[in-house]
């Protein structure tokens, strides 16, 4: 499966690029991973989104649906003939979002919690609730036919209970807004525990994301190298970025 980052900053886009967004690919099947604010026109370079299989939500954060939206009005103003509906997975903790997500003749909402086991065409995903203000979801994703698997961490805290969802997996997408220092906030993770956790989940590549304006971006990379050495390798999230898992 391939993994490209569509959009990476935390709370607003920045510089021409997006907010929290993934595309998916296996086979001819491609999810899309949270619609952050300003993707949809890097969607459209990858693949025409009229043949987008599925969109699976973390959570109901503007920087994670903004253009949901939008996308739901390209679908029903290009529609083709006998096009399937899209759906679109996420939590039913806020009935307004929720609801949002089915749109007659365009998508169709599907709902996860915590402990489901859900099969979107070639992946089997799993969940765990995150520490955030709102309801939100880590999500691991493994592709059925050659068992490897990503975890996106979506927005949070630390809680120990990500050191057994993220072990062994093959590549860790992490919400990595603080720099070292900024340990235990109630929101988001600082680049030490995601480092740390990395290294003791056995994780070869961890992609740093969510990452915010204000701060120096190579000082995050070099403190998470500092962690990973040579256990494992730690990239930038960047526009564009595609990495084969
Ligand atoms: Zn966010
Ligand atoms: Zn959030």
């Amino acid at each position: 499966m391939e993994l490209t980052v569509l959009g990476y900053w935390g709370a607003y886009p920045w510089n021409d690029e997006g907010t929290s967004s993934y595309l998916l690919t296996s086979g001819d099947f491609s999810l899309l991973i949270d619609a952050g604010s300003g993707t949809f026109n890097q969607l459209r370079k990858h693949i025409d989104p009229l043949t987008l299989d599925a969109v699976i939500l973390s959570h109901y954060h503007h920087d994670h649906i903004a253009d949901l939206g939008v996308l739901q009005f390209y679908r029903q103003l290009n529609q083709q003939v006998d096009q399937p509906l899209l759906p679109i997975y996420g939590h039913t903790e806020h009935e307004f979002y929720y609801s949002s997500l089915t749109m007659p003749n365009v998508s169709e909402g599907h709902a996860y919690a915590e402990g489901d086991t859900t099969e979107i065409g070639p992946f089997s995903i799993t969940y765990l609730r995150t520490k955030h203000p709102v309801p939100c979801f880590a999500m691991r994703i493994t592709e059925k036919e050659t068992g490897k698997s990503l975890v996106y961490t979506a927005d949070s805290g630390w809680m120990d209970a990500f050191d057994e969802f993220v072990k062994d997996t093959d590549l860790l997408i992490a919400d990595s807004y603080f720099l070292s220092g900024t340990e235990n906030h109630p929101v988001h993770f600082s680049v030490k525990e995601v480092a740390e956790m990395t290294v003791r989940g056995n994780i070869p590549t961890v992609i740093l994301s969510h990452l915010q304006q204000r701060i120096d971006l190579e000082e995050l990379l070099r403190q998470a190298k500092a962690i990973t050495q040579e256990q494992a390798q730690a990239l930038l999230a960047k526009t564009g970025l595609t990495l084969t898992i």
